[in-house]
């Protein structure tokens, strides 16, 4: 008995090395067990699952025996409905409990499994880990027409194409760390057409407001996003589930997730970005031309394909990354006439300036990789439009000299 209370005492130090906190050793529920269970909990893990969508109703986590056989095996259990057994990100489970048939992970001497899990769950608490500050993360929101009509789609599409962006509040679940300027992708669910209808950018924080579905009392957690493309799906194509697995090839992203604001993860991002970029491109949905699509990129991609036969394809690319570079060394003032929101507007206004990107994708070749500095400025978005009221726009200089010579008239 003694052997067996070794093993228990070594799954419980890799438990806690994995960030699990030991509640209570317990006789197993109705069980005819001859050994206790350990019981842990963890909320860290239930945190970060809750921020990426689950709704987690297992929150205890047991290292038990997994029959009432005196030398069995010893696995960890939780909660039949747990993300663990479902997210593909987690090892699968090699055994079961025979109380009840729940899954669980065990060492065995060809695969250990419970090590395999534990190390699965502290990669996954690390990769949230470095979604710190500094860094711009990824969210996917979603709109379910089924539960809300949004009434005003068609005017927000003709707002976006006006002036080249639009404002809405949109819900974010439990996800309260998504933060100023994260990048957003809008996914519709319910009913077909099912698929990415929009992008932008996060323009505030989280905050709480009163509910929309209009119960009374009740509250939930927004943030602004500023869409900088909406697809109208009763009447163009969305980037459906077909165009997502080629993005996601390896299917490690939940795509129509039960709640808005999950993070879209960090390995695939650049796929999903370079794709949508392409299919909004394909199929000419940038119908204003001088907003942040001003960005691109190119990105070299190898292609192995039996003889090391390597491909070079070039694409264009939004490129947040290079707005944020170009940002930092210039300032959000106006390059042109030198207007600041911030000024102005004060908060609301903190943070908001356009890129201007000085040679435009029309005017060069296909060859061309952006310089954050040399190639994009900040102008105000009245400055912006003169700069683009003629093609090929005019350079900064001689918008400035325009800009001079009526101010001395007048
Ligand atoms: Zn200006
Ligand atoms: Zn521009």
């Amino acid at each position: 008995m003694s052997n067996r209370k070794n093993i228990y005492n070594s799954i419980r130090q890799k438990m806690e090395a994995a960030g699990f906190q030991f509640e209570t050793e317990q006789k197993p529920h109705l069980q005819n067990r001859k050994e206790n269970e350990l019981k842990f909990v963890h909320p860290q893990l239930v945190k970060r699952l809750e921020e990426d969508g689950y709704k987690v109703r297992a929150k205890k986590f047991y290292i038990k025996p997994l029959t009432d056989e005196p030398d069995c095996e010893i696995g960890f259990v939780t909660g039949k409905s747990s993300p663990l057994y479902k997210e593909s990100f987690f090892i699968k489970a090699n055994s079961s409990d025979s109380f009840d048939e729940t899954p669980a992970w065990t060492n065995r001497e060809n695969n250990a499994a419970l090590d395999s899990l534990l190390e699965s769950i502290t990669g996954y608490l690390k990769t949230s880990s470095d979604v710190s500050s500094d860094q711009m993360n990824t969210y996917l929101f979603t709109w379910n027409p089924n539960k809300w009509d949004w009434v005003d789609l068609a005017d927000s599409i003709e707002h976006l194409e006006t002036i080249g962006y639009v404002e809405r509040r949109w819900s974010c679940g439990n996800s309260k760390g998504i933060k100023k300027g994260d990048r957003v992708f809008l996914i519709r669910l319910g009913k077909e057409p099912r698929g990415i209808m929009g992008s932008g950018y996060a323009k505030s924080s989280y905050y709480v407001a009163s509910h929309w579905d209009g119960s009374e009392g009740k509250t939930t957690n927004y943030i602004d996003i500023e869409f900088d493309i909406l697809i109208n799906p009763n009447e163009d194509t969305l980037f459906d589930k077909e165009s997502l697995e080629l993005v996601d090839i390896n299917g490690v992203q939940e795509w129509f997730p039960q709640l808005s604001g999950i993070s879209i993860k960090q390995e695939i991002v650049e796929s999903l970005e370079s794709h949508w970029f392409n299919f909004i491109k394909e199929n000419k949905y940038i119908k204003n031309s001088f907003v942040s699509n001003d960005v691109v990129t190119k990105i070299k991609e190898t292609y192995r394909e039996g003889k090391a036969k390597d491909i070079t394809q070039t694409r264009y690319e939004r490129n947040p990354e290079a707005r944020k570079r170009c940002l930092r060394h210039y300032g959000y003032s106006c390059k042109v006439c030198d207007f600041n929101f911030e000024h102005h507007f004060g908060e609301i206004g903190q943070g908001f300036i356009h890129v201007h990107h000085i040679n435009q994708i029309s005017d060069i070749g296909k060859e061309y990789e952006v310089d954050p500095i040399k190639d994009l400025i900040p102008v105000c978005p009245n400055c912006h439009a003169m700069i683009h009221s003629k093609r090929p726009a005019f350079s900064i200089k001689e918008i400035k000299e325009i800009r001079k010579t009526i101010y001395n008239k007048v």
